[in-house]
C-alpha cells in the first residue's frame, strides 16, 4: 500500500475556485435532469461543478419537456466547450398502482384490499388497479407485494379472476401511481413496453449517448434491445440496470452483452432486500471491472441534499466506498431532477471523488483474461502507453484513435496516475467518452498527417488547460490497422 498523507487542511479542496472538476476529479457524475436543475443558471453551475452525463428520466415528462432539455445540454456542450452525454433511462416494466379517488387512501395494518387487473376507474381503499395486467396470474395466495419503495407491505390471501386479494402487513397512506414490487415472483411482462419503444424512438431520433433499459432480467433483454436499435440502422450503447434478483444471478451474462451496468440501488433494495445491496453493489462493480465494463452506481447517494446544502456523514462515506470499490460514475437523482441545491450536490461529488481517488484504498480489478485476449493488441498497447507515462512522469496519455477502444482499456485498467486525454474527432464520440473514468475528451478535426494531428492535439490540450508548456505527454496514436500504431513521448 502506497504511504498516505492525510492533508487534514479544512479549507482543501473545499472551494471550486481552488478545485475545478477537469483538471482533478476522476470519477464520473451522472446527473439526472428535472425541474430542478431547468434554469439556465443552475446547469451551468452543474457543468462547471463536474457533470459529465446528463440523465433523462423517461419515467417523467413527457418527449416535449425532454426535447427542450435535451436541446438546452447540446447548447450548453457548445458554449461551455465541455462534452456532457446523455443517458436515456427507459422505465421498463415498472408495475405501479393506478390512481386514488383523491390521490391517497388509508390502509391501516390488518386492512383488506384488492388490487385489481381489470380496467376501473379511480380507486379507493378497497380496490385499486394496477399497470400490470398479468399480475393476477404471477402472484399467488402467501406471495408479497411491495408498495411505494417498500414502505407498504401486502400479502396476498387469493386470486379470484382478475383481482388479488390482499392483507396490509405493514400499513400507511397509499398514494396514486406509486411503484409496485414484487419480490421473489417472475414477472411476465415484457422488457420492452409500448412506452419504452416510443421512448428509443426518441433517443434514436436524438442521438442520445446512451440508453438504459430498467428491469433487466437477462442477458437476452439486452440483446433483443441491441437488435432493435441496430434495426433502426443506428448504434447506441446500452447500459443494464441491475435491479431484479434474476439479473443479479446472470449478472455476468449481463455484463457482457451489455455496454455497462447501473447498480440501481432503490428497486434492488426493494427486490432482495437492502441489508443484501452492499455486498451485491460490491460484486457488481467488480465483475463490470473485470469485463472491461462501465458501471454507475446509483440512488440515494446524497438524499439528503434534496432538501439540505451540506451530505449527512453516512452519504460521503458511502459515495467514497463506491469509489474505493472501482465505480466509474455516480448518480445523482432526486438531488438534481427535483431538490434544493442541484449545483451543490454536483459540486459535493466532486469533492467527494476527488479526496477519494487521492487515497490508497481504490480497488483495481484485473481485467479477465477472455477479454484481455480479445483485444490483445489495444490491451497490449494501452498498458505500454499507461506505464511508458508512469516512469517518465508523463502528465497526460494521450489517446488518437477512431474508436474508443484503447480510451475505454486506459480507464479500466487505473493503471497511470497520468490523466487520459481522448482525442476524438466527431461530437458523438466526445459526448459517449465523458462517462470514462479518468478520461478527458477533446474535441479536434481529424487530420489524414498524424504528426498534424498530434500538433492539433497538443494545441488543443494546451488551450483547454489540461497540459502545461514543458510538461512530458505520451502519445498512444492508433490507426485503421492496428499494426500502424504508435507510441510517442513529447515534451508539450
Ligand atoms: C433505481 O431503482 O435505483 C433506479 C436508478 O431506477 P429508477 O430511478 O428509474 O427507479
Amino acid at each position: 500500500m502506497k504511504t498516505y498523507t492525510h492533508d487534514l487542511n479544512p479549507r482543501a479542496p473545499r472551494s471550486s475556485q481552488q478545485l475545478t472538476a477537469r483538471g482533478r476529479k476522476r470519477t464520473k457524475v451522472v446527473a439526472t435532469l428535472g425541474p430542478g436543475c431547468d434554469d439556465d443558471n443552475i446547469l451551468r453551475a452543474m457543468y462547471h461543478a463536474g457533470m459529465n452525463i446528463a440523465r433523462f428520466n423517461m419515467s417523467h415528462g413527457d418527449h416535449e419537456t425532454h426535447s427542450l432539455r435535451l436541446e438546452q445540454i447540446r447548447r450548453l456542450n457548445h458554449e461551455l466547450d465541455r462534452p456532457v452525454g446523455v443517458l436515456v433511462d427507459l422505465q421498463g416494466p415498472k408495475i405501479r398502482l393506478t390512481r386514488f379517488k383523491g390521490g391517497s387512501a388509508p390502509w391501516p395494518e390488518g386492512h383488506r384490499t384488492i388490487i385489481t387487473t381489470e380496467d376501473m376507474g379511480e380507486g379507493d381503499a378497497e380496490r385499486i388497479g394496477c399497470t400490470y395486467k398479468e399480475l393476477h396470474q404471477d402472484v399467488r395466495a402467501g406471495s408479497t407485494i411491495l408498495i411505494d419503495d417498500g414502505r407498504l407491505r401486502l400479502q396476498v390471501i387469493s386470486v379470484d379472476g382478475r383481482d388479488v386479494h390482499c392483507e396490509v402487513l405493514v400499513g400507511g397512506e397509499a398514494k396514486s401511481s406509486k411503484g409496485v414490487n414484487l419480490p421473489g415472483v417472475e414477472v411476465s411482462a415484457p422488457s420492452l413496453t409500448d412506452k419504452d419503444k416510443a421512448d428509443l424512438t426518441w433517443a434514436l431520433s436524438n442521438e442520445a449517448d446512451y440508453v438504459a433499459l430498467s428491469f433487466v432480467r437477462s442477458a437476452q433483454d439486452i440483446r433483443n434491445l441491441r437488435r432493435r436499435i441496430a434495426e433502426s440502422g443506428r448504434s447506441l450503447p446500452i447500459i443494464a440496470k441491475i435491479e431484479r434478483p434474476e439479473a443479479v444471478q446472470d449478472m455476468d451474462e449481463i455484463i457482457i452483452a451489455a455496454d455497462g451496468i447501473m447498480v440501481a440501488r432503490g428497486d434492488l433494495g426493494i427486490e432482495i432486500s437492502s441489508e443484501r445491496l452492499p455486498a451485491v453493489q460490491k460484486h457488481l462493480i467488480a465483475r463490470a471491472n473485470a469485463h472491461g465494463k462501465l458501471v454507475i452506481t446509483a440512488t440515494q447517494m446524497l438524499e439528503s441534499m434534496i432538501t439540505s446544502p451540506i451530505p449527512t456523514r453516512a452519504e460521503t462515506s458511502d459515495v467514497a466506498n463506491a469509489i474505493f470499490d472501482g465505480t466509474d460514475a455516480v448518480m445523482l437523482s432526486a438531488e438534481t431532477a427535483a431538490g434544493k441545491y442541484p449545483a451543490e450536490a454536483v459540486e459535493e461529488m466532486m469533492r467527494i471523488s476527488v479526496a477519494a481517488e487521492d487515497s490508497p484504498y481504490l480497488t483495481i480489478t484485473e481485467l479477465d483474461p477472455a477479454l484481455v485476449s480479445s483485444q490483445r493488441m489495444s490491451h497490449a498497447l494501452a498498458s505500454a502507453a499507461a506505464h511508458l507515462a508512469d516512469n517518465i512522469n508523463a502528465r497526460a496519455v494521450m489517446v488518437f484513435s477512431h474508436g474508443s477502444e484503447k480510451s475505454l482499456l486506459l480507464s479500466k485498467l487505473r493503471a497511470t496516475k497520468a490523466r487520459t486525454i481522448c482525442m476524438c474527432y466527431d461530437d458523438a464520440t466526445w459526448r459517449r467518452v465523458s462517462l470514462f473514468y479518468g478520461t478527458i475528451p477533446l474535441r479536434i478535426d481529424y487530420h489524414d498527417d498524424p504528426s498534424d494531428l498530434l500538433e492539433k492535439g497538443i494545441a488543443e490540450a494546451l488551450r483547454q488547460k489540461v497540459v502545461s508548456q514543458g510538461e512530458m505527454v505520451v502519445a498512444l496514436m492508433g490507426f485503421a490497422s492496428d499494426t500502424a500504431s504508435a507510441i510517442k513521448v513529447v515534451r508539450v
